[in-house]
């Protein structure tokens, strides 16, 4: 028979690793299963300045790397798995994943949201040949070379800060006026001599498919509708994300961008009722503040829910 788990928190960026540490520390042996990105968004990012308790900062990976010794210390376990579909209305809650079903009497949904890309043919035919979302991963190769950000959020402005290490020239190019990046950030990018900042641009069609190799972006200019060519070897995405819900459309409440609706900081509902031992945390549910510390602490409050509704029932 399989055995029925207490608790399986699906994802493990800095929600989900959370919510390890205090279910496995109040003895429920969690399961967390790691999606296509192990370690979310701060797994490829760099200094992170802002999480409380680093005077100095530290580096995104080793912040994920820690949590997750933590988690390990009080017994955590981890798998690769990808979570196909989910029986919500059954007890136990059956996951089935592509390791196998898995049976838990509470599931955490802290599966994150995942980097978006502009759609464009020619953008999607050289991904890997010059077109990336991970300035931290694919920075490295565009050392003195002009490369092209898109975006106007943090995101975006981190990207261009990064990227300024490696390029010779950071063209900033957003769709607006106005700027949704926070104005330390922005003011950043601003002052830096290797970063240009175009505004009311688009990009609508990335140059070199049949070279594949990216020799430059076909540009437009929404205030004069005026076309030009900008030479760069690289683009960068910085335009937010998408959260990774799709395996819930129809048995979960989303909102009209796939965002779990939550009630009660973490409770999830379906038609408007809550779902009974179901929580979700972290950025797959906040499209408002996502950050590390507010998915931290969204990963403690399900974790809290967890152990509450477990007593409740009877375990
Ligand atoms: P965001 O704030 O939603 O910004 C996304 C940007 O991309 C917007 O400027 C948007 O333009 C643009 N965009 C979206 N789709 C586009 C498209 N198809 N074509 C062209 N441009 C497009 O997302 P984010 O920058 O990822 O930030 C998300 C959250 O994470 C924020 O709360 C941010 O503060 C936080 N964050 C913080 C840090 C940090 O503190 N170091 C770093 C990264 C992220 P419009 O403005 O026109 O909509």
């Amino acid at each position: 028979m399989t055995e029925t788990r207490d608790t399986v928190i699906l994802g493990s960026g800095c929600a989900g690793l959370t919510a390890a540490i205090y279910t496995a520390r109040a003895g429920m042996k969690p399961l967390v299963l790691e999606g296509h990105e192990p370690g979310g968004q701060l797994s490829i990012t760099t200094l992170v300045e802002n999480f409380p308790g680093w005077p100095d900062g530290i580096q995104g990976p080793e912040l994920i790397e820690n949590m997750k010794k933590q988690a390990e210390r009080f017994g955590a376990t981890f798998e690769i798995a990808h979570l196909r579909s989910v029986e919500m209305g059954t007890r136990p809650i059956k996951l089935n994943t592509s390791a196998g079903e898995i049976h838990t009497r509470t599931l955490i949904v802290a599966s994150g949201a995942s980097a978006r890309w502009l759609g464009l043919p020619s953008e999607q035919a050289l991904i890997g040949f010059g077109v990336s979302s991970c300035a931290t991963c694919d920075g490295s190769f565009f050392r003195d070379r002009d490369i092209a950000v898109v975006g106007g959020g943090d995101s975006a402005m981190e990207e261009a800060l990064f990227l300024v290490r490696f390029a010779s020239k950071v063209t900033l190019l957003h769709r607006r006026e106005h700027f949704r990046a926070s104005k330390i950030m922005l003011e950043r990018v601003m002052a830096h001599p290797k970063i240009e900042l175009r505004t009311n641009a688009v990009v609508e069609e990335v140059l070199g498919v049949e070279e594949k190799d990216v020799k430059g972006l076909r540009v437009k200019d929404l205030k004069t509708g005026e076309e030009s060519t900008l030479h760069v070897s690289g683009l960068f995405l910085g335009i937010g994300h998408t959260p990774n819900t799709k395996m819930f459309a129809g048995v979960m409440d989303l909102d009209e961008d796939g965002y779990i609706k939550t009630t009660g900081n973490v409770l999830t509902t379906h038609r408007g009722q809550v779902i009974p031992g179901v929580f979700a945390c972290g950025d797959v549910q906040d499209r408002r503040y996502r950050q590390a510390i507010t998915a931290a602490g969204s990963g403690c409050m399900a974790a809290l829910e967890v152990e509450k509704y477990l007593e409740e029932h009877g375990h």
